[in-house]
């Protein structure tokens, strides 16, 4: 079992109490990894280093070129150890190793970009009235806490660091506990890329303490959180206090809407892949299927077809597509809400139960007959479990689309142009696809309107969550 050191300003040490913790892999249930614990104190210790860092330190001082050339190498270094980082991750979150691969090279791709994009940001002039220039800067905004979940540990981890450190910041990480060791091992990657110490820390250990003490440091100027509703309510509480800046990404509860002049045979390829991909562990999950009634039958059937012959196994197993929940209880929460969906009449077509085998297994579940009042086509489940929900027009397609708090992401299958861009145009949701179910590309703005949060990460939009603005007026008199 191996055992792992937390990073305080750049350097690998034991918690200052030092305490540890283990990992459990999803596949086994069992330990692999003991890593050390960060408590209050560390916290305390990485947000004075960072705030040093930044008030006297060369990283925001560097000129934007250099800052992105660190970038840049962290970017050759993630590819070069593509397949190290993809099996760590794929151990660690349960994750498919295809899937694991593919994540890491979208960490190198976001490097790559925030690299580049570190001196293409910058400010304007502007005409005023009085007689003189008028220029603003981006300046950044002092030391980022970044709060981090476990569905895509190292992707959304990269998402908020690549840009943060682009702009000139220093950080403070605390990745979910549930997965720790990718993040850990970015770290040591940044150090070797030339990231100078002290300006960043990450800090493995419990949201409760670690995430709260940094929500509420005075000397934290921007937290960005990523994970639940729930917990995204109260980190936007607890920054009221010192009016710390703070960017959200929270939970989703997507539509898929397929109409009947939809090419079926690419949509339901697609649409499996886009709710059972990460086992359903993911906010842009499709998880509300709405299908066009004349094609209902014929739709669920296939894709229930599909759904039956999808390959749940073993992360490390290359013909695995579905790997297990990562832990029991988003396991439990995903059966419960099973029991909950057919106790409110809706039918189960396709699987419903956990897997005998070792680990968090789960069959892949499909509810046909649901209503979109039920809790579950309301509720983020965050597990397996697909809901099928017949419309009639396009009007009533929008009106279910939006009939959720969330507003993160959408789907539109349909080969009418005119009706794509009217739904596309309709759904009051941060990130759609027409014909497709990709809703992550590292050069466009992803986040959600509504409930699923505040802020747009990824593309030059993520620069606007990490700099403030500066108005200067040069008097020509
Ligand atoms: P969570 O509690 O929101 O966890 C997300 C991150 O916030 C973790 O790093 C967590 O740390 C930290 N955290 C927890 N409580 C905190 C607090 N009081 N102050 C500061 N930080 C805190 O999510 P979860 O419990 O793992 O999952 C529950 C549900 O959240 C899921 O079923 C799903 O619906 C949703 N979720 C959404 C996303 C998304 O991508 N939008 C991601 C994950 C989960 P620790 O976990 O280490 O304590
Ligand atoms: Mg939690």
């Amino acid at each position: 079992m191996s055992s792992e050191q937390l990073v305080l300003g750049g350097v690998r040490t034991a918690a200052t109490d030092g305490a540890t913790f283990a990992v459990i892999e999803p596949a086994t249930g069992k330990p692999f990894s003991e890593v050390a614990q960060a408590g209050a104190e560390d916290a305390e210790r990485a947000v004075q280093l960072a705030h040093r860092a930044f008030e006297e330190g060369r990283w925001p001082r560097l000129s934007a070129t250099e800052r992105g050339r660190v970038l840049l190498r962290t970017a050759i270094l993630v590819r070069e150890r593509l397949e190290d980082l993809a099996i760590m991750e794929a151990r660690n979150a349960g994750k498919p190793i295809r899937d694991a691969r593919g994540e890491i090279g979208l960490v190198a791709n976001v490097f790559e970009y925030w690299g580049g994009a570190a001196n293409k940001i910058f400010g304007e002039t502007i005409p005023v009235q009085d007689a003189g220039l008028e220029v603003t800067l981006r300046e950044p905004i002092g030391v980022c806490a970044l709060i981090t979940p476990w569905n895509f540990p190292l992707v959304i981890a990269s998402w908020k660091i690549a840009p943060a450190l682009a702009c000139g910041n220093t950080v403070v990480v605390k990745p979910a506990q549930l997965t720790p060791l990718s993040v850990l091992a970015l770290a040591d990657i940044l150090m070797e890329a030339g990231l100078p110490p002290d300006v960043l820390s990450v800090l493995p250990g419990p949201g409760a303490t670690v995430g709260n003490a940094l929500a509420t440091h005075p000397l934290i100027s921007k937290v960005s959180f990523t994970g639940s509703t729930e917990v995204g309510t109260q980190i936007m509480r607890l920054c009221a206090n010192n009016i710390t800046r703070v960017s959200l990404e929270l939970g989703g509860k997507a539509a898929n809407v397929v109409f009947a002049d939809a090419d079926l045979e690419r949509c339901i390829e697609s649409s499996v892949f886009s709710v059972f991909g990460n086992t359903g562990q993911d906010c842009c999950a499709r998880s509300r299927i709405l299908v066009q009634r004349s094609i209902y039958e014929e739709f669920s059937a296939r894709f229930n077809r599909r759904t039956e012959a999808l390959v749940v196994g073993q992360p490390l197993d290359e013909a695995s597509e579905i790997g297990p929940l990562i832990s029991s209880a988003q396991r439990q929460r995903s059966l419960d809400y099973v029991a909950l969906g057919r106790a409110e009449g809706a039918k189960i077509v396709s699987g419903g139960n956990a897997s005998t085998e070792g680990g968090y297994f789960m069959q892949p579940t499909v509810l046909m007959d649901v209503d979109n009042q039920m809790r579950v086509a309301r509720e983020e489940i965050f597990g397996p479990v697909v809901c099928i929900i017949p419309f009639e027009s396009e009007e009533e397609a929008v009106r279910l689309a939006n009939d959720t708090p969330y507003g993160l992401a959408g789907s539109i299958w349909t080969q009418n142009l005119g009706r794509a861009l009217r739904m596309a145009k309709g759904i009051r949701a941060g990130v759609l696809s027409v014909n497709s179910s990709h809703s992550v590309h590292t050069e466009a703005p992803f986040g959600g309107y509504k409930q699923s949060g505040i802020g747009r990460e990824m593309g030059m939009h993520a620069a606007q969550l990490y700099t403030e603005v500066k108005s200067v007026f040069f008097s020509q008199e």
